[in-house]
């Protein structure tokens, strides 16, 4: 039996007459990538910040590492690590200055330049945020959710706008986290991330959770209830093609 690390149960979030987020409940494993799959506006941002407690709640329980949201919020922020938009950091800083300033306000002892290895950032230790690609730019958000060593980091959309190596190199980043004992909780509107990185998803919908399984179970539900594809799948796709033509190699560095 896999231990509970977040329980949430019949959450709800109003915006005023709105009722976004419509009595969900779902538990997150210790040390499982969980996905949170679900169209814009099904409620998936709404819900990880109240986890996260940024969001106040309307009502509902959520316990997170077995501390109550509702009395023990900074117990809570202690053990979490949550991806700040790079919008968010301060421009005139280089990593270097920006990690140390940030295990500051946690009041951590961080290695910055042992953090920025573990994201392949070591050469970039002296630039700006806006001096990095796409993909830098994640890593190093990502490497900043790692700064207070958390039982749990939350990533909202970690390969949105990425190229397919740099999307490649940040599931790498993601599975070495988990291995390190991490619970990762993630949003992605791509189901081929979904598959490969996630132990379970939920499926949100308009406020609502309507599936909660592992994506292999979810596949293999589809298919025992008749749905078919339409015409054959090919064993490979452009993906595949891309990859293969233009190499595994990251570029941005
Ligand atoms: P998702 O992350 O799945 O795209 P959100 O949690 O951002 O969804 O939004 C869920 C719904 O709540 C949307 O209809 C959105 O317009 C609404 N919403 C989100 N934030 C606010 C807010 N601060 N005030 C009013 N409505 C909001």
């Amino acid at each position: 039996m896999s231990n509970t690390i977040i329980s949430v149960k019949n959450l709800v979030k109003k915006y005023g007459d709105f009722e976004a987020v419509k009595s969900i409940s779902f538990d997150v494993h210790e040390g499982e990538i969980f996905g949170l799959l679900g169209p814009n506006g099904a409620g998936k941002s709404t819900t990880l910040e109240i986890i996260e407690t940024l969001r106040t709640k309307t009502s509902g329980t959520i316990t997170v590492a077995g501390f109550d949201l509702d009395t023990q919020a900074n117990e809570i922020k202690k053990i979490i690590g949550v991806q700040l938009q790079s919008s968010g950091f301060y421009p005139g800083l280089n990593l270097i200055e920006l990690i140390n300033l940030f295990s500051g306000l946690y009041n951590e002892d961080v290695n910055a330049m042992e953090l920025l290895d573990k994201v392949n950032l070591r050469d970039k230790a002296k630039a700006k945020v806006k001096e990095l690609s796409g993909g830098q730019k994640q890593r190093f958000s990502i490497a900043t959710t790692l700064i207070n060593n958390p039982k749990i980091i939350f990533l909202d959309e970690p390969t949105t706008g990425l190229d397919p190596q740099a999307r490649r190199n940040l599931w790498e980043l993601i599975q070495d986290i988990r291995k390190g004992g991490t619970t990762v909780i993630l949003t992605t509107h791509y189901m081929d991330e979904a598959e490969l990185l996630c132990d379970r998803v939920a499926i949100i919908d308009q406020g609502k959770i309507i599936a909660i399984e592992t994506p292999d179970n979810l596949v293999d539900n589809l298919v025992a209830s008749g749905f078919e594809r339409p015409k054959e799948v090919k064993k490979a796709n452009l993906e595949d093609v891309f990859i293969s033509l233009t190499g595994r190699t990251i570029r941005e560095d």
